[in-house]
């Protein structure tokens, strides 16, 4: 198959969160199942293209935007260890600034720089002579694309048989602006904006729900989340667009890159280890506590549980729980706690007081650090997400082959991946709360801890853990037979 795909994230190139590494898996997957794949990145100030072995390629692509065209130059490349090959949408005026998206707002012109990005997929697949079966859309950022498609393109000889597949990671993000300034943009007639209208939501333009009205065939990232969003507050207004288009969507379940990340080959650790060698998992502990908080050796090896989050620090992470939970947790049950993450100023202010005033035994990075991240998930006994809301989640399931426990909310793709652990049959890796209050948060960890050390069941915590699988591969293959429907449908439309 032909796969066209386009993101506002990819790793290692720009990535915000979980996003940016699932675009990349999936591809590097498909390109080794032996796929044509082509993923269109823009090209932000971040990107050392050159550094990473891009081209720059003629001709430039001429993207229509409105009543006027701009261009931008193309360079190609490839993911590393990969044959998927990657092109980068360079247009300084739009993508030559500061981060992704512009914290903590957003820059205010988003809308006009992901209209360019979802226009500039469709434009500079001509350029390549790159002929998709599969137009394969993330977030708001690409998701008006597959109504460009439907609209523009499907009639040209290039994208005749082409079908759209639109993946929601999260709802929160819709891409909501003014019809005064996106209509004109994407050529879209102002008759077509009335109530009730594709192009219309209470007085704006939301591209989200253009595309979930749009697309072929649309999936988001946990089956939970796929049934939350059509049947909760977690649909974020958007929960009748979605039942709308219920038979067509459907829940697949992110998946790890096991060669990123494993514990058994993870470059970034200072001892590898495996489920048959857990004292290397002790080792890492030790060296992160000393290096890192800079515990003498002794206090290093002492069997306290380390609890360890890496997060946006945001109000979906739950963070707001924690503000009532981490110091009776340090003050009355000893824990350590060990933070990376970085996002809403208070939520830093308040990590860095813990930090000072609980040093050592508490410890934070406030800020990005891949290196850290894989150390972190490594070292500790236990992972933190009490999420208000988790669409998947990757950290935890990173957690789990790492042999870190998980201590969850059951919400979205946490609760499809993180078993309770059952002491009387010894089942499950991880232990789930049901309630979004400090109180459940709080009695949770107090009962996992009763786990720490505790054997025989600590044994078999971290040994169920580290023996879950979810692989890319899997999440890569149900694609593949998303994208079969969604042929499917096109052929039938067009018959
Ligand atoms: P989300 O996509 O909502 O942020 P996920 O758990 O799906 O949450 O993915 C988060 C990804 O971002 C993981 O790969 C995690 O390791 C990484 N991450 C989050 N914050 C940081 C940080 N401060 N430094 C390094 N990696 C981070």
């Amino acid at each position: 198959m032909n796969i066209l795909v386009g993101a506002a994230e990819l790793a290692p190139f720009a990535k915000v969160g979980g996003l940016a590494d699932v675009v990349a898996a999936l591809a590097r997957q498909w390109a080794a199942m032996g796929h044509r794949v082509l993923v269109v990145l823009p090209k932000y100030r971040m990107i050392d293209a050159s550094g990473w072995g891009f081209q720059p390629i003629e001709p430039s692509v001429a993207v229509p935007m409105g009543q006027t065209v701009e261009y931008a130059r193309l360079w190609l490349g490839t993911l590393p260890q990969s044959a998927a090959r990657v092109c980068l949408l360079d247009a300084p005026h739009y993508f030559d600034r500061e981060g992704i998206y512009g914290n903590p707002e957003g820059y205010p012109d988003n809308d006009r720089r992901y209209i360019f990005l979802s226009r500039a997929l469709l434009e500079l697949a001509q350029v390549l002579g790159f002929s998709p079966d599969i137009l394969h859309v993330h977030d708001y950022h690409t998701a008006v694309a597959a109504e460009l498609l439907r609209r523009f393109y499907r009639q040209t000889p290039q994208f005749y048989k082409t079908a759209s597949v639109l993946t929601v990671h999260n709802v929160a993000f819709q891409g909501i602006s003014d019809p005064a300034r996106v209509l004109p943009l994407l050529g879209i007639p102002w008759e077509e904006f009335y109530p009730g209208a594709l192009w219309e939501y209470y007085g704006a333009v939301n591209l989200l729900k253009v595309g979930i009205l749009t697309a072929d065939k649309l999936s988001t990232v946990s089956p939970s989340y796929a049934w939350e969003i059509r049947h909760t507050a977690l649909g974020e207004g958007l929960q009748g667009v979605f039942s709308v288009r219920g038979a067509d969507l459907v829940g697949i379940l992110n998946g790890v890159d096991y060669e990123e990340w494993s514990p058994e080959r993870d470059r970034y650790l200072p001892v590898p280890y495996s489920a048959e060698f857990l004292a290397g998992k002790e080792l890492n502990k030790q060296r992160l506590l000393t290096e890192w908080a800079g515990l003498p050796e002794a206090e290093a090896q002492a069997p306290v549980p380390l609890l360890g989050m890496v997060t946006r620090l945001t109000d979906q992470k739950g963070i707001d729980l924690l503000l009532h939970v981490l110091e009776p947790l340090v003050q009355r049950l000893a824990v350590r706690f060990a933070l990376l993450g970085s996002g809403a100023g208070p939520y830093e202010n308040f990590f860095r007081y813990l930090a000072s005033r609980y040093s050592p035994q508490v410890f934070v990075y406030i800020g990005y650090n891949e290196s850290l991240a894989h150390r972190i998930i490594a070292a500790a006994d236990f992972l933190l997400m009490p999420s208000r809301y988790e669409p998947c989640g990757l950290t935890q399931m990173y957690a789990l082959r790492y042999g870190t426990i998980p201590i969850v909310r059951a919400v979205g793709g946490l609760r499809d991946t993180v078993r309770d652990y059952d002491p009387i049959s010894g089942t499950g890796w991880g232990f789930c709360f049901a309630d979004y209050t400090p109180e459940a948060l709080f009695g949770t960890v107090q009962y996992a801890l009763s786990f720490y050390r505790a054997e025989p069941h600590w044994e078999r915590l971290r040994r169920n853990a580290m023996a879950c699988d979810f692989s890319i591969r899997r999440s890569a293959e149900q694609y593949l037979q998303l994208f079969e429907w969604a042929l499917e449908k096109v052929r039938a439309e067009r018959a």
